[in-house]
């Protein structure tokens, strides 16, 4: 056995040494070697006492302090082993430059492990490696030992280990705890994770474990032979670049693939090869939050941090892992991480009714399941798979997609169809509580205050409660059950086609729910480009919000093609997405494609209450929306259209009506229409003269060329806060009853007869086809809504959130012109 290695924590106060080697994780990496501490310097101990910090070092002429356990992930040679190493018995002074040397000669030494399951040929690949070399040691454990060569192979030394055979990297068995150890505290610079090619699922799920320990790994895919025996297709190129690690084919007993595979090794150290990436395995949103919160309270404390992959921590102690314990326990804050971590433990086990442990091995093997989905070709389906047996049909190359679709279809169909009981209910509820209020509430501003402006805004919103809780219910139920990712896996060729992935599904399809959680569901993607370029197509996925508006303008103008209107409004949304997208990919986010894997995790019957919960979770958003953003801006709209008070009319209506009423010489039914008639007057133009009238009337100019009127103006700027106001403000604006919604057949009415009041149209019918189905664009492109923006700020940056509401209003302006003006052309 050669002499084990030196940090600089070993060097005593006074000596200088040469570093070889630094160690350690993340952000004390960056920092050690941004202060100057890279291979070949030449380091100075000012002061050193043990178990005293910080140390003191002088490095290329700066003073800088470390603390011990820093100073311990900085490999070195003192100045006495590296005259050794480089020949020179004189005493005296040596110059720097044959120091550098001989450092880097110690440098030179690469320190590999290999690692695999039992008979994946491990063994057979050591013996070809080391061949005729000598010096076989051997390192020995309590019940199991290792073999150490030397082998040499383009000027470096590798130090090569062949590791007992294990299935995973945990603690159960001897051996099992032999490789992590060695791993661990040896830290070889580069391990060579041996894997049988013909039994890759199995063999992978020891990678998922060292891709969580974030270290250098190069796969040698070994009994290729066999693999191409059996005839499968297996692009190990793509999953090697998917997983971030450079995969070699290998046949140990015949030394096919050892040569390349040492080339590999060389380039990976020296950190040139570009495959090299650390990945993280997407443990699914539960266990994610887990982590975190475990890894937040690691980080509390730096010396973990440096030392350890704080991921790697918080996945080991989530799997219950005792080694994991007993490394943390001589640090300060070992107690509230055990806490967070059992806290976390009881969560994750509460909510899938099984181990945890069980649970981060499910998700692993969802990882392994994705990665080899996309890069296998089994000549005849697996036997093997029992659970699985569903993505033979679900995610089939012919019928993934029209069952896919058949399920979009079933979630809307149930969305509107299930959600019409309930909302009759809060219908006639709300009905009833304004009502009852009109008539015990004394007469005044405080009373039409709460009975049209509070309860007739925000009653007319929460209408669309049921709708949307049964659509989130949907979508979680496909997310617990895994089909979701399913869903993202067959639309993945699409995607990308328009420079998104599959993943991106998953948010643009909740969009149709409300673009509020949709937004914040697009955190699942690694990509930061593309979480923003999801996020502002995401408000063309018309969302239930706007639903109301095409209900009512579509019943009342093309009540003939209700169906497939409403259709062309919705295609129309994803198409713009697509063209957006695509138009953005070319400007905006050009970028070099970073494969990954897609989890597919197991499929699992989900319980109603966990379904019920993420539901409720992503429910909440909306809720939240209603209580603060519509209840506020139902108030504002209501007062500007309330006041001023003091208007003065151009007509005196009342003596009007007091005239007709006492004139006798007309007809009964006559007179009454007359009476209306001129009872709508009054109220128009008081309309017309309240703030939210002069508004309306303000923007004329601009919705002029869409056909629109004032009233539509008004209506679109009071859509601004929720799109759910635009049809209660419509109903105030084109007075039918106050609680009107878009089934009110007197507001279905007052559209269709609606005239134009001013300007070169006055008297012509201001809703024709062309102008209503304009509309409907409008409504659907322009200015999401404030809490869409207010998603975007937080999930992108202010940025992102003020060009999504000029954009989308520009293009709203667009359709809706283009709709008008081509139009007018043919009809
Ligand atoms: P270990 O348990 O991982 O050390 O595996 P061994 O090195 O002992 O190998 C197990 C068996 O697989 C031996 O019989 C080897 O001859 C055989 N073997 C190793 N590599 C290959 C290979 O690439 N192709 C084939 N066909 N057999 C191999
Ligand atoms: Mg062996």
């Amino acid at each position: 056995m050669q002499k084990e290695n030196t940090y600089l924590s070993d060097i005593p106060t006074g000596e200088e040494a040469i570093i070889t080697k630094v160690l350690g994780h993340g952000a004390f990496r960056k920092r050690i070697t941004e202060m100057g501490f890279v291979k070949g310097k030449k380091v100075k101990v000012i002061k050193n006492a043990p178990f005293q910090d910080p140390v003191e070092y002088e490095i290329m002429g700066y003073k800088v302090s470390l603390r011990h356990s820093e100073a311990e992930l900085v490999e070195v040679v003192s100045i006495e082993e590296a005259k050794n190493l480089s020949g020179i018995s004189f005493q005296g002074t040596i110059d720097e430059e044959t120091l550098k040397v001989s450092a880097l000669k110690k440098g030179k030494i690469i320190n590999v492990a290999l690692v695999g399951n039992p008979n994946c040929g491990k063994t057979t690949l050591f013996n070809q490696s080391s061949g005729s070399h000598e010096r076989v040691g051997n390192y020995s454990g309590v019940t199991v030992d290792a073999k150490v060569v030397e082998v040499a192979h383009q000027g470096y030394v590798f130090k090569l280990v062949d590791l007992p055979g294990t299935y995973s990297i945990t603690e159960y068995s001897p051996e099992e705890l032999y490789v992590r150890t060695h791993i661990t505290e040896q830290k070889p610079d580069i391990i060579i994770n041996v894997i049988d090619a013909s039994n890759l699922e199995r063999n992978l799920f020891l990678t998922t474990q060292l891709i969580d320990m974030n270290i250098k790994v190069v796969i040698a895919l070994n009994m290729y032979d066999e693999l191409k025996k059996t005839g499968v297709d297996f692009n190990h190129k793509a999953l090697g670049k998917m997983i971030g690690i450079p995969i070699i084919p290998t046949v140990a007993s015949k030394g096919k693939g050892v040569e390349k595979l040492f080339d590999k090794l060389i380039e990976v150290y020296e950190d040139r090869d570009a495959t090299v990436r650390h990945i993280h395995i997407n443990y699914g949103e539960v266990i994610e939050k887990a982590i975190n919160e475990i890894q937040t309270e690691i980080w509390k404390s730096p010396r973990i941090r440096d030392k350890y992959s704080s991921r790697f921590i918080a996945v080991k102690l989530l799997e219950t892992d005792r080694t994991t314990l007993q490394i943390l326990e001589k640090y300060d804050n070992f107690e509230q991480i055990k806490t967070v971590a059992k806290q976390s433990i009881a969560k994750l086990e509460k909510e899938y009714k099984e181990k945890s442990e069980t649970v981060i091995t499910d998700a692993k093997y969802g990882f392994i399941d994705g990665a080899l989905k996309e890069t296998l070709r089994q000549p005849k389906p697996d036997k093997l798979k029992t659970k699985r047996d569903f993505d033979t049909v679900l995610t089939h190359k012919f019928w993934g997609f029209p069952i896919f679709l058949f399920f979009m279809w079933l979630m809307f169909q149930a969305t509107f169809t299930l959600g019409s009981f309930p909302m009759s209910w809060i219908d006639s509820g709300v009905g009833a509580l304004s009502d009852w209020l009109k008539n015990t509430m004394a007469e005044g501003a405080l009373r039409d205050l709460i009975v049209d402006g509070i309860i007739g805004g925000v009653g007319g919103v929460i209408i669309f409660l049921p709708n949307i809780l049964i659509l989130f219910f949907f979508i979680s139920f496909m997310e617990d059950t895994g089909y979701m990712a399913r869903a993202s896996f067959i639309m993945d060729k699409l995607m990308h086609k328009i420079g998104l992935h599959g993943k991106s599904f998953i948010p643009l399809v909740m969009g149709f729910g409300c673009n509020v959680p949709a937004i914040m569901a697009t955190r699942t993607l690694e990509n930061k480009k593309d979480r923003i370029l999801t996020m502002i197509i995401t408000p063309f996925m018309s969302c239930s919000a706007r639903l109301p508006v095409y209900v009512l303008i579509i019943s009342a103008i093309f009540p003939a093609n209700q169906g497939i209107v409403l259709f062309s409004i919705y295609f129309f949304g994803i198409l713009l997405a697509i063209i957006t997208a695509l138009i953005m990919k070319k400007i905006a986010f050009v970028k070099k494609e970073v494969p990954f894997v897609m989890e597919l995790p197991p499929y699992r019957l989900p319980t109603l209450k966990n379904t019920s919960s993420h539901m409720w979770h992503k429910g909440k958003e909306y809720l939240k929306k209603m209580g603060n953003v519509i209840l506020i801006a139902s108030v504002i709209i209501w007062a500007l259209g309330y006041f001023p008070r003091n208007i003065s009319l151009s007509r005196n209506y009342d003596v009007e009506i007091a005239n007709l009423k006492a004139d006798n010489s007309i007809r009964n039914d006559l007179k009454a229409k007359l009476i209306m008639q001129t009872e709508i007057e009054k109220s128009s133009e008081i309309q017309e003269k309240t703030y939210i009238g002069r508004m309306g009337h303000a923007i004329e100019p601009i919705l002029r060329p869409l056909g629109f009127d004032w009233k539509m103006g008004v209506s679109i700027i009071s859509g601004l806060a929720a799109k759910e106001i635009v049809v209660s403000t419509m109903g105030i604006l084109y007075q039918a009853d106050e609680n009107a919604d878009e089934n009110s057949e007197t507001l279905k009415t007052k559209i269709k007869e609606q005239k134009h009041s001013s300007g070169v149209l006055q008297g012509q019918t201001v809703f024709t086809p062309l102008v209503s189905f304009g509309f409907m664009l409008f409504i659907l492109i322009y200015f999401p809504c404030i809490a869409v923006i207010a998603a975007i700020r937080k999930e992108a940056n202010w940025g992102w959130a003020i060009f999504t509401m000029v954009y989308t209003t520009v293009i709203a302006w667009l359709a809706a012109f283009a709709t008008y003006q081509i139009g007018s052309l043919f009809i």
